[in-house]
């Protein structure tokens, strides 16, 4: 479009009274009622996401010892206060916001132990000492029952003491130095097959 003297003058017209209005806009916004911050009265609690093995830095805001908030640290070098979708949510993996706006326990957050039996429709609830007793025994079974001594190789029977029937999946949600024996563990127990939710 070729900008005359006359078009130019309507155009920056049109531009201040857009200006003037927004400007209305922003001071009514302004002068409306803002409700005090959620993070107000907390102390802020610097953590790291236990999603997975980048490590991105997050602050928790604790009032009264829960937490009423969590968002990136802009401190860190890491992610420099970004989080990608899993870490955005990471407050909702204890707590939710009831209507009036008051944290309460995630109701949907698995405190228990819910097992189901083979062929069953519906699951139990079980004790933690139940499910660790039966974790442990039914590894052990399969471990046994499976154990690869030897193969041979070209004639050669070469020791290999291993399972291929067990396959075990780190998590990033341990420390590295709990990955780090989970590892040891299962090269104990002749378990070929590792692997991570991080590919740590
Ligand atoms: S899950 Fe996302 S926010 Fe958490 S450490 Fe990994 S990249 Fe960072």
């Amino acid at each position: 479009m070729e900008l005359t003297r006359r078009s130019f003058l309507k155009l920056s017209g049109a531009t201040a009274a857009a200006a003037t209005l927004t400007g209305v806009g922003l001071r009514k916004a302004i002068a409306a009622p803002v409700e005090p911050l959620r993070i107000k009265y907390t102390k802020e609690v610097p953590t790291i996401c236990t999603y997975c093995g980048v490590g991105c830095g997050i602050i928790c805001s604790v009032q009264d010892g829960i937490v009423v908030n969590a968002e990136g640290d802009p401190g860190h070098p890491i992610n420099e206060g970004s989080l990608c979708s899993k870490g955005s949510s990471i407050f909702n993996a204890s707590y939710i916001f009831e209507e009036k706006g008051k944290p309460i326990p995630n109701p949907k957050r698995m405190t228990k132990v819910l097992y189901r039996a083979p062929g069953a429709s519906d699951y139990e609830e079980k004790d933690w000492n139940w499910a660790l007793d039966e974790i442990a025994k039914r590894i052990k079974d399969t471990r046994d029952r499976t154990l690869v001594k030897t193969v041979d190789v070209g004639g050669r029977q070469v020791t290999v003491n291993r399972t291929n029937a067990i396959n075990w999946l780190g998590s990033a949600w341990c420390t590295g130095e709990e990955n780090y024996l989970f590892h040891k563990m299962c090269r104990a127990m002749g378990v070929i097959n590792l692997d991570h939710c991080a590919r740590l």
